[in-house]
């Protein structure tokens, strides 16, 4: 899994024309793209796991004491 995802498609008109952005040039900063058809800048941002991966895989069976 690699540290930035690559969109397919712009989220904002769908086309697939899209370029990823030079640092500092979003503000807020950090990597993000850019669509050439609408000129939106977006990011894909990593919100976190779901819950159900939160399970870790040394106490599967177990009974985890607090
Ligand atoms: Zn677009």
């Amino acid at each position: 899994m690699s540290e930035r995802a690559a969109p397919f498609y712009c989220p904002y008109c769908g086309d697939e024309d899209l370029r990823p952005s030079e640092e500092g040039s979003v503000p807020g900063g950090g990597a993000a793209w850019e669509c050439a058809a609408c000129n939106r800048a977006f990011r894909l941002k990593f919100l976190g796991l779901l819950a159900a991966g939160l399970r870790p895989a040394h106490t599967d069976g177990e009974d985890p004491s607090p």
